[in-house]
C-alpha cells in the first residue's frame, strides 16, 4: 500500500518484547489538519481549521492539544489517503487507559488506525448528508466515507496478515475503554468489514436463547459473556454505570441500530453467537497449533534419518542391492 510519511510524529516507544496482538480503531472526532498537528505536535498545521471557524465556540484549544503526547500508527482521511505517522515496530499512543481480553495498556500491543471523521455534531460543522440517527443516542452519527473505508479495508487485511492478529482482537477505542471513549463510533461499518475478513461478526441462528429459554439473570449472564469475549466487565450482577457503558460499547461495535445500554434479548443472542465462535476460533487454533508440533516432530524425526551417517549406510546398501 501506498502511504503518505510526509508527517512523522515523535509520540512513540519501543514495545521491547511485546508482540503486537491487537488492532484498534478510531474517529477522530476533529478535521484532517488539526489531527495531524497534534499528533505531530505541530501547530501551524491547526491553522487552516481555526480560519474556518471550527472552534470559534471555544471548548477546544488547538495550541494546548500541540503540546500533548499522542499520535496513531496510521491516519486515514477522508478521501481515503492513508498517513503514516508511527512505525509499526514501536508502540504508539492512541489508546490511554485500556483493557481488552486480559491485557491492559493496550499501547504496547497494538496498532492503531485514526480515521478523519467528525464523530458527532460537537463542532457545529456536521455535513447533514451524512448524519446518522442511532435510538439510544442523543447525538446524530457521521457516515464515513466509502474511499475511506475501501482503504481501511486494506490496510488492515495487511496489519492482521503480518500480525497474526484474531479477529476478536480487532476492536474499537470504545470497546477498550468502555464509557471513556465513543470512538469509531455508531457509523463504523464493523459488519462490512466483517464481511471483508476483518473481525468478527455474529449469526442469530446460532443462539437457542429465546423468551422462554433466555437466562434467569440476565445482568449476571451477559456480565459473563462480555467478559469472556473480552470486554473489561465486573461480574456482579449489578446494572451500575460501568455495566450499562460496557453493554453500550458492545451494542454500538454489534448492534448500532439501538446503543442504549439495556438488556435485550437480541443483545443476548448477538453476544452467545460471538462467544460460541470465538471458543470455536480458540479450539481451531490449539488444534492447527497441535498438528504444527506434531509435523514438526515428524520432520525432525525424517531429519534424523537423512543423517551423513545413515545416508551413507543407505548408499552401501544399495551398492549390494
Ligand atoms: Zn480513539
Amino acid at each position: 500500500m501506498q502511504f503518505n510519511r510526509k508527517y512523522k510524529s515523535k509520540n512513540f516507544r519501543p514495545r521491547a518484547d511485546e508482540e503486537v496482538q491487537f488492532l484498534v480503531l478510531h474517529y477522530t472526532a476533529l478535521p484532517l489538519g488539526t489531527t495531524l498537528g497534534i499528533f505531530t505536535n505541530n501547530y501551524d498545521l491547526c491553522k487552516q481549521d481555526i480560519e474556518l471557524g471550527y472552534y470559534a465556540n471555544g471548548g477546544f484549544n488547538a495550541e494546548e492539544a500541540c503540546k500533548g503526547e499522542v499520535s496513531a500508527h496510521y491516519v486515514n482521511s477522508e478521501q481515503g489517503e492513508i498517513f503514516q505517522l508511527v512505525d509499526e515496530e514501536f508502540a504508539s499512543y492512541h489508546a490511554g487507559a485500556s483493557y481488552w481480553n486480559g491485557v491492559k495498556n493496550i499501547n504496547n500491543h497494538s496498532i492503531g488506525i485514526e480515521h478523519e471523521n467528525i464523530g458527532f455534531d460537537w463542532l457545529s460543522k456536521f455535513p447533514n448528508d451524512r448524519a446518522l440517527q442511532v435510538f439510544g443516542s442523543p447525538n446524530k452519527w457521521c457516515k464515513f466515507t466509502e474511499i475511506q473505508i475501501e482503504q481501511t479495508i486494506r490496510l488492515c487485511r495487511e496489519i492482521i496478515a503480518s500480525h497474526g492478529i484474531k479477529p476478536f482482537n480487532i476492536v474499537g477505542h470504545s470497546d477498550i475503554a468502555c464509557g471513556r471513549k465513543s470512538d469509531p463510533g455508531a457509523a463504523f461499518p464493523w459488519r462490512q468489514l466483517a464481511a471483508a475478513g476483518i473481525g468478527m461478526w455474529y449469526d442469530l441462528k446460532e443462539s437457542t436463547l429465546n423468551d422462554e429459554t433466555k437466562p434467569v439473570d440476565p445482568v449476571l449472564w451477559v456480565q459473563r459473556r462480555l467478559a469472556e469475549y473480552g470486554y473489561d466487565c465486573p461480574i456482579t450482577g449489578v446494572a451500575d454505570d460501568k455495566f450499562t457503558n460496557t453493554l453500550q460499547a458492545f451494542q454500538m461495535h454489534f448492534r448500532p441500530t439501538k446503543i442504549d445500554g439495556q438488556v435485550d434479548l437480541e443483545s443476548l443472542q448477538i453476544l452467545d453467537s460471538l462467544c460460541q465462535r470465538k471458543a470455536r476460533y480458540e479450539e481451531q487454533a490449539s488444534m492447527n497449533a497441535e498438528l504444527a508440533a506434531q509435523a514438526a516432530l515428524y520432520d525432525a524425526v525424517v531429519d534424523e534419518d537423512d543423517t551423513e551417517e545413515n545416508a551413507n549406510s543407505g548408499s552401501k546398501l544399495s551398492f549390494r542391492c
